[in-house]
């Protein structure tokens, strides 16, 4: 990426400043890339978590079990309670496939 000097239009050349990647112009104008690209880091990471916390309210809400607890034996640790729920399978005219969960031991089974 090639950037040009806003004060006078010559091509800014990559140069240490204080330690810190700058683009500098001869004519004295210089920008410091770090900061930039911290800037940048930083409006991604804020958007980052905008996005996660929109995500943590969402997952909030999935992880509170809406799921029926019905009697159902565990193959696993042989506990005879269940979370159900049905999930359509592929395609529509097939039937739903009913889904349990142990509460006990969290394994989860189906029956077809
Ligand atoms: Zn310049
Ligand atoms: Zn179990």
């Amino acid at each position: 990426m090639v950037e040009f000097c806003p004060e006078c239009h010559n091509m800014l050349r990559k140069k240490l400043m204080d330690g810190k990647p700058s683009l500098a112009c001869r004519c004295g104008y210089h920008q410091n890339i770090v900061r930039d690209e911290l800037e940048v880091q930083n409006d991604i990471q804020k958007k980052k978590d905008a996005l996660k916390n929109n995500l943590i309210v969402v997952s909030a809400d999935d992880k509170i079990s809406v799921h029926p607890i019905v009697p159902k034996d565990c193959p696993k640790c042989k506990n005879d309670k269940a979370e159900a729920w049905q999930e359509q399978t592929r395609s529509a005219d097939e039937p739903s496939t009913s889904f349990f969960r142990c509460t006990k031991c969290k394994h989860t089974f189906r029956e077809y």
